[in-house]
């Protein structure tokens, strides 16, 4: 499947936050995000194999905007927030957005959607409108649904058997993805939590059990908008 280079953003420190759009024309796509903490390598590495993957399939007919890593100065410096100490996954305008925080690892910003990384994701949302979105982070190992995408979990969890879970209790997360996608966009979120790198657990491993059921997710039409 061939992809176009889209415009890339900028993050706090000036770096290009790459995207791509599949060469497929549709009213909406469907996204794979990975790296919006930036010390989460796991679901980077799982987007870079799925997008190698996705490139050399032919049959793929989802429309799709790949975005392999949006906090690129986190990720460069090895943090989950971004250089502004903000984390990404707290700062969107969803309804839920405060500025209070439980702990400074979920800094949420001085206001919703003040980071430049996260402008640019909204600005792709406006642009290309989304579908469905699919988000790698690692923590516990499950399937987070935000909307509804309990048909695609359940594609997944048949292959990592990780835990389907529409509400992580004892864990809110305002300004997150998973709370304004489906608000402003009427867009699903699946948050893919992989398991955090072990000694016992590499980053291959963590590929291994996701690369089937990532595959068959991508060749199904799941993933298509039922327009
Ligand atoms: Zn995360």
């Amino acid at each position: 499947m061939n992809f176009i280079d889209l415009k890339s953003g900028h993050s706090v420190e000036g770096d290009e936050i790459k995207a791509y759009r599949s060469d497929l024309k549709a009213s909406k796509y469907a996204y794979l995000i990975a790296g919006v903490h930036g010390d989460e390598v796991e679901g980077v590495f799982v987007l870079s194999k799925l997008f190698e993957w996705l490139k050399a399939e032919d049959d793929i007919e989802v429309p799709l905007i790949v975005i392999p890593v949006l906090n690129v100065d986190g990720y460069r410096s090895g943090t989950r927030v971004n250089s502004h100490g903000v984390d990404l996954n707290r700062n969107l305008p969803a309804a839920s957005w405060t500025s209070e925080a439980r702990d400074t690892k979920y800094n949420p910003g001085p206001s919703a959607l003040s980071e430049p990384e996260n402008k640019f994701l909204d600005k792709l949302f406006s642009k290309f409108a989304p579908s469905v979105i699919i988000t790698m982070h690692s923590w516990k190992p499950m399937l987070n649904t935000n909307g509804d995408c309990q048909k695609i979990a359940e594609l997944l969890e048949r292959h990592n058997s990780y835990p389907i879970v529409p509400e992580i209790e004892g864990h809110p997360t305002p300004g997150s993805l998973g709370e304004y996608a489906p608000e402003k966009y009427k867009s699903p979120v699946l948050t893919m939590e992989f398991p955090v790198l072990t000694d016992d657990i590499s980053l291959k491993d963590i590929w291994d059990e996701n690369r089937v059921g990532l595959e068959n997710l991508l060749s199904s039409d799941l993933l298509n908008s039922p327009e």
